[in-house]
């Protein structure tokens, strides 16, 4: 049985703007106040991990050692089948710039892959998102989603961010940049960790 969280105030271990919206959201009905890494002025930590747990760990306790605040974070990216799983934790990584993130370049580098080891069809990924609760005391919870699907090129759609333009989900014939945001939203890797999250951490 997970832990249930009883406190006021939850701090989001996330500079991202909207991340932080949909969490707020989410957690409105359980009378939980959040709070964001922006507001507190929390830096980002190194995430030297090789797995989706150990960078949102890295992540989470990072942020409650900084402020004595339970703090949930985030970590996802895509994982390729034919690719042995790249990019995976290196998703992000995969779009850096010395003048900030081309998931165009990304996913372009992706293709490039697939067709160097002549990758068969359909090629099948699936995005990953898995969060983690941690408290001042060192206890943590883990949740993890996934939502599975294949690789379309070219690329389409220009809803979304990062690879949506490319992943089409497993029993839809559009791509999540062609799908609009509500309805990503109710199959995504991430709403799928975050109902386990509510289930068990927040649900009485
Ligand atoms: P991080 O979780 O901030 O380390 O970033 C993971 C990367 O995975 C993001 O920058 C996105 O490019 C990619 N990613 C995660 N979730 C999604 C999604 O829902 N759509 C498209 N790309 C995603």
């Amino acid at each position: 049985m997970s832990r249930k969280f009883t406190d006021k105030t939850l701090l989001i271990a996330t500079h991202n703007a909207g991340k932080l919206d949909e969490m707020r959201n989410l957690l409105a009905p359980f009378g939980v106040s959040v709070v964001g890494a922006a507001e507190m002025k929390l830096s980002e930590p190194e995430e030297t991990e090789s797995t989706f747990t150990g960078n949102a760990r890295i992540k989470a306790v990072a942020a409650v050692k900084a402020t004595g605040l339970p703090a949930l974070s985030d970590d996802s990216g895509i994982e390729v089948d034919a690719l042995g799983g790249a990019p995976g934790v290196y998703t992000a990584d995969w779009a850096e710039t010395p003048n900030g993130r081309d998931f165009m370049m990304a996913m372009t580098k992706t293709h490039d892959q697939l067709e160097a080891v002549n990758a068969a069809h359909p090629r099948t990924a699936r995005f990953c998102s898995t969060l983690v609760l941690a408290w001042p005391d060192g206890h943590d919870e883990v949740f993890e989603g996934t939502v599975s699907g294949s690789l379309v090129w070219p690329v389409r759609g220009a809803l979304g961010h990062g690879y949506d333009p490319m992943f089409m989900p497993d029993g839809h014939d559009i791509t999540f940049a062609e799908m609009d945001f509500a309805a990503k939203n109710t199959i995504s890797h991430r709403a799928n960790a975050f109902a386990k999250l509510v289930k068990g951490c927040f649900e009485r």
